[in-house]
């Protein structure tokens, strides 16, 4: 099973990944935990580039391209082999991320991004998608960097960004309801998580 987790800025992925890992280690599922942009040395790399407030700035196409590149390199050498072994893979941003912000975010086309997740990933898609969604005033508050007017980690993005960027996961969620659950992650961290594993249960069944 190939389980992803999407949404905005401080919704709690990570948080979320990580507990929902140890509920299905517990129940004796081997589980690899992830995340993109990242997950392995190289996609690290490329993900060092991409949030370098210090270096050049990427325009929109060239920053698609470096997340396909991420991708490429993430599920050829991780995500393909840890599911051809039997693991389930929790990661922590995947396809949905691309289209919400390099598609609604930054305007490019949703057919473009689809294709370069087929360059990327040779079209793998996730088995469920969790949709985090949270008040955008509640999220800015879980970013540390909230008050450098930073509310993403590559900055210089104004709000209206993230509420394109919001409104395209909902647009998302809504239009594939058999590939994503949306769980509100308002409240603490169990509470959301006894959320999210309802969800992943009638959403992803063993
Ligand atoms: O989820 P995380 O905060 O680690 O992601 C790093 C940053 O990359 C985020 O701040 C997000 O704004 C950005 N991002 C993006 N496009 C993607 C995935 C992530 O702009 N496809």
């Amino acid at each position: 099973r190939f389980i992803v987790f999407e949404g905005g800025e401080g919704v709690g992925k990570s948080t979320q990944s990580r507990l929902l890992a140890e509920a299905l280690r517990g129940r004796g599922v081997d589980v690899v935990t992830t995340r993109e942009p990242g997950g392995t040395p190289g996609a690290e790399a490329i993900r060092a580039l991409l949030l370098d407030r210090q270096g050049p700035g990427w325009g929109a196409r060239a920053e698609a391209l470096l997340f396909a590149a991420a991708r490429a390199d993430h599920v050829e050498t991780l995500v393909r082999p840890a599911l051809a072994r039997g693991a389930w893979v929790v990661c922590d941003r995947y396809l949905d991320s691309s289209r919400a912000y390099q598609g609604g975010g930054s305007g490019l086309d949703d057919t473009d991004i689809l294709t370069l997740h087929r360059i990327g990933s040779g079209g793998l898609l996730p088995d469920c998608t969790v949709l985090l969604t949270l008040d955008p005033a509640e999220a800015a508050a879980r970013v540390a960097m909230r008050d450098a007017g930073i509310l993403d980690r590559i900055g210089g993005r104004a709000a209206d960004y993230h509420a394109r960027v919001a409104a395209a996961f909902r647009r998302f969620a809504e239009a594939e309801p058999e590939r994503f659950a949306a769980v509100d992650a308002a409240g603490a961290p169990d509470a959301v998580h006894a959320r999210v594993l309802a969800a992943v249960d009638s959403l992803c069944a063993a």
